[in-house]
């Protein structure tokens, strides 16, 4: 299948074991964490089998991700050190969260995150044995002790608690940017996501929320989040922002609100529709 006909969400079908021959393939090049770009190509692709196998790299591993129509698409590592080939160049992941449509940026994470993985996981956390990939499923095993070793993946909640016509927002302190987003935070072990949205806002701004509403769910790459997004209703308590974690937290009326994130992300997805509803 053409890249530019295919439809991801619909034509991309995940997998683990590579078919033994193909006629056409996509390779996802990655460096160093970031990811390779065929210059003046707008919007991004990436390498057919022909480009991948004439571009000059040398991969150090290989993932199969699945197929988009019969054609497998790989994860490629390649040597942190290697120049760019001519007519490429390498690019940040954060640079194409506003190039690429979201599908396409959540295959190219996938992507990322699974080489991130292999990397980390050359030997067993156990007992420093050499890991492998397995035939069947998407883990490592440990050559020694038989341990396994999944791509990890950090749970955390995002959540816009909302008091009438007014929005709890904040400003994080270990940010540059300067911006009033929705209050996050990562789940921790023994947690349910809902005692996870309670503990963090309670902790991040000291007021207790109920009524909390299920919103929808982002894949966020930096380095592995699984964003879990909800709606709370304020209950009761004065703001009180955890210093350490926020700069400042206000209510804002939703029609007099500051600087907020972007829409590529799932706050920016929180708060617009948000505003829909209550406009
Ligand atoms: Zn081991």
């Amino acid at each position: 299948m053409d890249w530019e006909y295919a439809n991801i969400v619909e034509d991309f079908q995940s997998g683990v074991a590579a078919p033994d021959s193909h006629d056409n393939s996509y390779h996802i090049v990655i460096s160093d964490g970031e990811i390779l770009c065929i210059d003046g190509q707008y919007p991004w692709r990436p390498l057919n089998q022909d480009e991948w196998r004439w571009c000059g790299l040398e991969p150090l591993s290989s993932h199969y991700l699945g197929r988009i129509g019969d054609a497998p698409i790989f994860a490629e590592e390649v040597d942190p050190d290697a120049e760019e080939p001519d007519g490429y160049e390498f690019e940040t992941l954060w640079g194409f969260l506003t190039t690429v449509d979201q599908p396409v940026f959540d295959l190219i994470g996938r992507a990322k995150q699974l080489v991130d993985w292999h990397q980390h996981h050359h030997f067993c956390g156990a007992c420093g044995g050499v890991t492998s990939t397995e035939p069947t499923d998407r883990s490592r095993k440990c050559e020694s002790c038989d341990l396994s070793f999944y791509p990890r993946l950090a749970p955390s909640i995002i959540v816009l608690v909302y008091r009438g016509e007014e929005l709890l927002l904040a400003k994080n302190a270990n940010t540059q940017a300067d911006f009033y987003s929705t209050l996050a935070g990562f789940v921790e072990p023994g947690e349910s996501i809902e005692e996870t949205v309670h503990r963090e806002v309670f902790e991040e701004v000291g007021v207790k929320i109920k009524n909390l509403k299920y919103f929808n769910s982002q894949s966020w790459p930096f380095p592995n989040s699984l964003m879990l997004g909800f709606f709370a209703e304020y209950d009761s308590g004065e703001i009180n922002i955890q210093e350490e974690e926020i700069a400042d937290a206000q209510w804002f009326h939703y029609k007099d609100l500051p600087n907020n994130p972007a829409m590529m992300s799932i706050s920016g997805w929180l708060i617009d529709d948000h505003i829909k509803r209550m406009g």
